[in-house]
């Protein structure tokens, strides 16, 4: 991967983006705009339509005829595969551009949203390898006069809603295996981080990808995302974002029955032991609520450590977040940028002046950080939280951290455990045997021994309990996108039934 080495500028003026419907891009004409300020310079830099729900009709349409006419669902997986290698090194050629567009919607890193893309194309490459991989099963054990198939076929028409944290990442753990799967898909990204997903249009295009298998509807959610989640002709939709919008998706996809893949919120417990190497962990777990500015889904929030040590323990976190490099997402050198919103900024804020007001401990952070422009805040660390705290309770989705002490491992279990959610968790221990009991116990859909947020496209992502249904990436993910066919084939002359 190539560096960012130079600050890039701002935009003159914000850069105007279309819709795009079956291979062409749609101009807003009489529609209203959307204008993106960027949250770290607060300056005007994209301006989005607004779609409507014939819009969306007209993209699911596209999307339909496009998956039943077999230009895409029944040629060869060769053929399939290649159209994603081809995006991938596209993606490749261009992301110093969709990285740029990242980090002015999303107020991210610039370095980091170079990483981001890099990771994206290694999905298509993993899933261009799928898409060929991709088999059923077969039965030769039903006697002489009977053969067994399972086949997959591709489960149609799949609605996408992706979030604002990491709106390009997100949608590539995503659509390059319902792509690989053979299905046919109508994007609809966050309002506020719509130009990658946009722009992503343009490369599958240019990939090869046949017109109407890859639609991008702007606007709302509480209008395109909940007409989606409705929509009768949709076949599956996978939502990522809070667990509430995701309760609502469960009742709105009653209609049709649809197929849902959900990745909701966490409050993701990092547990600390007395024997781990503590400078290795301290790191960790800074990386773990600073990286993205906390706005993860998998943000470490929760810090669990051995009473022993947990007073140093707090001090080494403090120094490391003490040190990371926040500010202008431009620079190359930044390492946390700015809040993404300014409604999430708010709720930061409010969750540090309830830590005060329950009790907690400020131990650093503490409120936002003026740079003259943008919206930021220090990371933040409470110590003597408990358990009922709002702050140990409710995913803040930022840098909020908050530190409880365990005295065995049982107790450290059990406080891991003690959660709706059950997206990530992370250990941090010397010792194997504590390593696999926790990793056994503790109920999270990914899981981290002696590191954090490590991914990649081969490990599935996905949670337990409130956290969500269904599993992206990795085999599981092409699967996820596949429905299943039982096929009996009787050989020979039929034993009749009717004599
Ligand atoms: P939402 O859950 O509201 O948004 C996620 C996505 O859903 C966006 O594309 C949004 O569109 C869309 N959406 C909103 N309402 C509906 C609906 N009724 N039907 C279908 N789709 C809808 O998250 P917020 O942006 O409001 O963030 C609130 C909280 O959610 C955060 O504080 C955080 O706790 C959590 N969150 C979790 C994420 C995760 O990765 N697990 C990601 C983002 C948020 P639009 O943005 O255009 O309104």
């Amino acid at each position: 991967m190539d560096q960012v080495v130079a600050r890039q500028s701002l935009p003159d003026t914000p850069r105007i983006f279309g819709f795009f419907v079956d291979g062409k891009r749609m101009e807003a004409g009489e529609r209203a705009y959307f204008e993106r300020r960027s949250p770290g310079h607060d300056v005007p830099v994209t301006r989005i339509p607004k779609c409507t729900r014939e819009d969306l009709d007209l993209a699911v349409k596209a999307a339909r005829r496009a998956f039943e006419d077999g230009r895409w669902s029944r040629i060869p997986a060769v053929e399939r595969a290649d159209v994603l290698l081809r995006a991938a090194q596209i993606l490749r050629s261009r992301a110093g551009e969709l990285a740029y567009w990242e980090t002015l919607e999303n107020g991210k890193p610039i370095s980091q949203a170079r990483a981001e893309v890099d990771g994206c194309a290694g999905m298509f490459e993993y899933a261009a390898g799928l898409a060929r991989t991709l088999h059923g099963d077969a039965f030769n054990n039903l006697g002489d006069g009977m053969f067994g198939l399972v086949t997959r076929e591709p489960i149609g028409v799949v609605g996408l809603i992706t979030p604002w944290n990491f709106p390009f990442l997100i949608l590539c753990e995503r659509v390059p295996y319902i792509l690989a799967a053979g299905c046919t898909i109508v994007a609809k990204p966050s309002e506020v981080t719509s130009a990658t997903t946009l722009m992503l249009a343009e490369i599958l295009s240019e990939a090869g990808l046949p017109d109407g298998c890859y639609n991008v509807v702007t606007g709302s959610g509480s209008v395109i995302g909940q007409a989606m989640t409705e929509h009768l002709d949709i076949d599956m939709v996978s939502f990522t974002g809070s667990t509430a919008v995701g309760r609502r998706c469960v009742e709105a996809a009653g209609g049709n029955f649809k197929k849902l893949g959900l990745e909701l919120g966490g409050k993701n417990p990092q547990i600390v032991f007395a024997d781990a190497d503590l400078e290795d962990a301290a790191d960790g777990v800074a990386f773990g609520i600073g990286f993205n500015t906390g706005q993860c889904c998998v943000s470490g929030s929760r810090l669990i450590v051995e009473r022993s040590v947990a007073s140093e323990f707090e001090k080494l976190v403090a120094a490391k977040l003490a040190k990371v490099r926040i500010g202008d997402p431009l620079d190359p050198a930044t390492q946390i940028g700015a809040i993404t919103t300014t409604a999430q900024n708010r709720t930061i804020l409010d969750y540090i002046a309830k830590g005060r007001e329950e009790g907690a401990r400020l131990v650093c952070g503490g409120g936002a950080l003026d740079f003259g422009r943008g919206q930021y805040i220090a990371p933040t660390l409470f110590a003597d939280v408990t358990g009922a705290m709002a702050i140990a309770r409710e995913e803040i989705f930022g840098p909020v951290l908050a530190v409880m002490p365990f005295d065995s491992e049982a107790e450290a279990i059990a406080m891991a455990n003690d959660t709706v959610y059950g997206l990530a968790a992370s250990v941090w221990t010397k010792n194997i045997d504590k390593a696999l009991n926790v990793t056994r116990r503790v109920r999270a859909g990914r899981f981290w021994v002696n590191t954090t947020l490590a991914g990649g496209p081969e490990l599935p992502l996905g949670g337990f309990k409130q956290s969500g249904w269904g599993r992206e990436a990795g085999s599981y993910g092409i699967e996820e996108y596949t429905q299943i066919k039982s096929v009996h084939i009787e050989i020979g002359k039929r034993e009749p039934w009717v004599r």
